[in-house]
């Protein structure tokens, strides 16, 4: 049976150093990411997304003004 994914993994970071809290990824994949009360810098909700959250994480990792999102995808197989 082939998985859904592919059998590709992803895992995100953010980095919080370059982050000036602009809410693009916030915005754009709201399961992965959310922004704290503090500072409104980036917080990663799931730095394994399911398949299902890929295309709005690379979205968001395209569209953040900072370029503070990494994406590290592997082919698990
Ligand atoms: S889009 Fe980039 S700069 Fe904006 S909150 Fe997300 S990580 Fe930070």
């Amino acid at each position: 049976m082939v998985s859904p994914d592919g059998g590709v993994t992803m895992r995100v970071e953010a980095d919080r150093g370059k982050c000036m809290g602009a809410g693009m990824c916030a915005l754009n994949a709201p399961e992965v990411f959310d922004q704290d009360e503090d500072e409104g810098l980036v917080v990663v909700l799931e730095s394994e997304p399911a398949a299902g959250h890929r295309f709005a994480v690379r979205d968001a990792a395209n569209l953040c003004p900072a370029s503070a999102i990494t994406l590290i995808e592997e082919d698990a197989g």
